[in-house]
């Protein structure tokens, strides 16, 4: 038996370890077991080599728990340590200024283990005493047992031992005994190991004898040594992709839409694959991530650093043995081969895309809704991708008919043309709310699109910005000649004092008057009487700051226009009896008018060219004395007609219809206008 230190410089390395490396305490088994992996793999080269002469026989890797002695114990069949390699892999670790550098990144637990390859040491963090127990393949290498309780101390001896091999025991220290459950190592090895290269055991499978739970004597392997991702495309079929699916996300039913199996071997190497899973209108929460495996051995879930944002949304593995096992965030972001991988994921993911576009575009169109929300958002937040999506990445109109940029823009670009060659996209976001003037649109000839996605909102802005002068305008943001304004304009049958005198009528009947203006387009006879639109400008702006929770527009209140159509029948039929019924009081009020008008205009005509101080104080209190007056008369004008308007029923009945059209007529209002209108068929 032979003594040692440690060869380090600090004291005692080992309550750091502990106290430092206690909150990702689990990765100890996951360190055990690739090491006993790696020695497993590094045996099968030596004997297909012919330097291990020896019969290779079961090199099944065993993790064991033994609960009544505490211990937990990983063997393997790999190439060993003699006492030679002991000491300089084991016992000499570099490990100078430790306590310095663990202070440094004492929060990132993975920079730590990576930086010293502290793999085997993780041992203590769950430990208080390790023994390894191991011989060497060379000849006549003597078995040794090397043990550690956790103090720079060791001690070393020569044992018998016949199998050439590994057995790590960790002896599992009082704050770990979780550790000593087997439900607690079955979720670890879950999580880990569970598509390692080697054949791992733990315990016997289980079987039913007589309603009874019996071991059998058949090993328990809890991994799948060929995940399909380490295979060629070739000897894979889409039922064997989909089958692999489920085996990473058990929970999911659905099949992916389609997968991407990645290769690479320059720069980097990197292996993979990728599943576009069923999004549909939803990127709030992903449960399911992408899994970063290094040479089989899983590393995290965190792939943040390594795909572009967008990509997360995806699901699979990507396997790399240029990412060190220990992966620190900060290697993630600083290391230039994660930037290459992360670029060259995202070129793969878009010619994939373009060639599944490509071969079969029925059937890329039947899963558009689903990759809608993927393909928007990596174009909204990777301006590469948007070069890379842009001959795929589709429009659909109200009727379902799918677009690229290009076959859309040339399917309006003659009748879409405004007057300043501005090409006019028109969108509904609900097509049963923004029906009629969708019908109205089409009656035109245009064409709607149907943009009614999570993301749509940014991504007509983007699109504004990208597509040369184009805009994008809501069905019902304005009356229909003027969605897109062209040269020839409608003239109109009302007079402009008649449009003054109805604006009072149509108010006075208006239930929620802050948020109404009411407005007179000349539109066609045809088209309603009434319609109620709402600004494409603040309606945007109050839908980016509701998504960017900025609360600015948010908290205004929503704003609509009540359109009133100058030239239909009904609303000249209004007009006619507005003049019939109120004239001659209103003439009255007119007629007092004139005067005043006149006075007032006479001083502020003398007074126009002169600075505010040179005016005289009388013509100042004059001229508001006069204001006043005008004030007051156009108030009982308004109340004239108000008062008319309160009492009359068509003009309730069309702003109801409008309302109706949008889906805005709500409740009693509802109930009012069905009883209103079965009085006015009666
Ligand atoms: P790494 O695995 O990154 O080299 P570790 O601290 O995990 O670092 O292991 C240090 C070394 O100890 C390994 O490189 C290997 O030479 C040796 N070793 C550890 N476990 C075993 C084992 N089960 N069989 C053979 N050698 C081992
Ligand atoms: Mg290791």
């Amino acid at each position: 038996m032979q003594k040692g230190k440690i060869g380090v410089t600090t004291e005692n390395i080992f309550p750091v370890i502990k106290k430092f490396l206690y909150s990702d305490n689990d990765i100890f088994l996951r360190e055990m077991i690739s090491n006993a992996v790696d020695a497993t793999q590094k045996l099968k080269v030596l004997a297909s080599a012919g330097d291990y002469k020896a019969e290779l026989g079961d090199t099944t890797v065993r993790v064991s728990v033994d609960k009544k002695n505490k211990t937990i114990t990983i063997s393997d069949h790999g190439l060993g340590m003699t006492k030679e390699e002991i000491d300089k892999y084991i016992n000499q670790i570099a490990f100078s200024s430790a306590e310095e550098f663990i202070e440094k990144y004492k929060d990132d637990v993975n920079t730590i283990i990576g930086r010293f390859g502290l793999g085997f040491y993780s041992s203590f963090m769950v430990s208080d005493k390790v023994e390894i127990i191991t011989k060497s393949y060379l000849n006549d290498a003597k078995a040794v047992r090397w043990e550690c309780d956790g103090n720079p101390d060791f001690f070393i001896e020569e044992i018998e031992k016949d199998k050439v091999g590994t057995d790590i025991i960790l002896h599992i220290d009082d704050d770990s005994k979780e550790f000593l459950e087997e439900n607690k190592i079955n979720e670890l090895l879950n999580k880990y190991c569970k598509f390692l290269p080697v054949e791992i055991a733990f315990g016997k499978k289980k079987d039913y004898k007589d309603g009874k739970e019996v071991e059998t004597d058949k090993d328990n392997i809890i991994n799948d040594t060929k995940p399909a991702w380490t295979k060629k495309p070739a000897e894979l079929k889409e039922e064997d992709y989909n089958k692999f699916y489920h085996q990473l996300y058990p929970l999911i039913f659905e099949d992916p839409l389609f997968n991407i199996h990645l290769n690479v071997d320059y720069p980097f190497h990197l292996t993979g694959i990728l599943y576009f899973p069923h999004i549909k209108n939803n990127i709030d929460i992903q449960k399911n991530k992408i899994q970063l495996y290094s040479n089989q051995v899983f590393v995290t879930d965190s792939v943040e650093d390594i795909v572009p944002d967008f990509l997360t949304l995806l699901h699979g593995v990507i396997d790399s043995p240029d990412i060190p096992l220990n992966v620190s965030r900060s290697f993630l972001q600083n290391d230039s081969n994660v930037k290459k991988i992360s670029s060259h994921i995202t070129k793969k993911v878009a010619d994939r895309l373009n060639e599944i576009f490509k071969k079969d575009r029925t059937e890329f169109e039947k899963k558009w809704n689903d990759l809608k929300l993927f393909i928007e958002y990596g174009i909204l937040s990777n301006e590469k991708f948007y070069e890379r999506a842009k001959d795929f990445t589709l429009l659909k109109n109200i009727d379902n008919k799918c677009f690229t940029f290009d076959e859309y823009k040339n399917i309006i670009k003659d009748n879409q043309t405004d007057k300043d060659g501005n090409l006019v996209y028109l969108y509904a976001t609900k097509s049963d709310e923004q029906f009629s003037f969708i019908e109205n649109a089409k009656t035109k000839g245009y064409d709607v699109l149907l943009m009614d996605g999570q993301l749509d909102v940014h991504f007509i802005n983007y699109l504004e910005q990208k597509f040369e002068k184009s805009h994008f305008v809501r069905v019902d943001s304005d009356v229909v000649d003027k969605l897109i304004p062209k040269e020839q304009v409608n003239e109109s049958k009302l007079t402009v004092e008649q449009q003054n005198k109805m604006r009072p009528v149509f108010r006075s009947r208006l239930n929620n008057k802050e948020v109404f203006s009411v407005i007179f387009e000349n539109m066609d006879e045809n088209e309603a009487p009434v319609i109620i639109t709402q600004s494409e400008f603040m309606r945007r702006m109050k839908d980016m700051s509701a998504m960017n929770q900025m609360n600015f527009y948010g908290n205004l209140p929503d704003n609509y226009n009540l359109v009133v159509n100058t030239n239909h029948r009904l609303i000249v039929k209004i007009a006619e009896d507005i003049d019939k019924k109120n004239d001659s009081k209103l003439n009255k009020f007119d007629e007092e008018l004139i005067p005043i008008k006149e006075e007032h205009t006479k001083l502020e005509e003398q007074n126009k060219d002169k600075k505010d101080e040179e005016i005289k104080q009388v013509d100042n209190d004059k001229i508001s004395e006069l204001q006043n007056k005008i004030d007051e008369i156009n108030k009982n004008k308004e109340e004239i007609l108000s008062n008319y308007g309160k009492k009359n029923k068509i003009v309730k009945q069309l702003i109801d219809l409008a309302l109706i059209s949008n889906n805005m007529l709500k409740g009693e209002n509802m109930n009012l206008f069905v009883k209103r209108s079965v009085d006015l068929i009666k």
